[in-house]
């Protein structure tokens, strides 16, 4: 498996800061006109760490951006491979739909190291709308 995409993520996973769970992830967000901004996981002694997802997304956001493509998510235990399916956590699923539409893909390692792509709707098909 040869994917520009997962390669930056493995990449952002590696600058984790992960001393808690040990539980490194990196993200790779797509902007519609081509920019990549990448996101490491974020721990800290409290409960108020960030994901991977939410890091590239706030970088992006913060900088200006308002259209993505697409997010790449690659995560695992600190010292080996990614894991199969490191799917974003409920806070994000609700974080994301906030910023994207029907078209953007939601990408992680599937099994068989294959590339598994998802809508938001198929990950979060009744989120919460004011
Ligand atoms: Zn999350």
């Amino acid at each position: 498996m040869l994917d520009e995409d997962i390669e930056l993520a493995k990449q952002a996973r590696l600058n984790s800061y992960s001393p808690y769970s040990n539980f490194q992830v990196g993200a790779v967000l797509r902007t519609k006109s081509g920019k990549v901004y990448l996101g490491c996981n974020i721990e800290n002694h409290g409960i108020q760490g960030i994901c991977a997802e939410r890091t590239a997304f706030a970088k992006a956001i913060s900088e200006g951006e308002k259209e993505f493509k697409s997010i790449t998510i690659v995560g695992g235990k600190k010292g080996e491979e990614p894991t199969d399916e490191c799917m974003p956590c409920g806070y994000c699923r609700q974080f994301i739909s906030e910023f994207v539409d029907d078209e953007f893909k939601i990408r992680v390692i599937g099994k068989n190291n294959t590339i598994e792509e998802y809508t938001i709707k198929d990950l979060l098909p009744y989120g919460f709308k004011l």
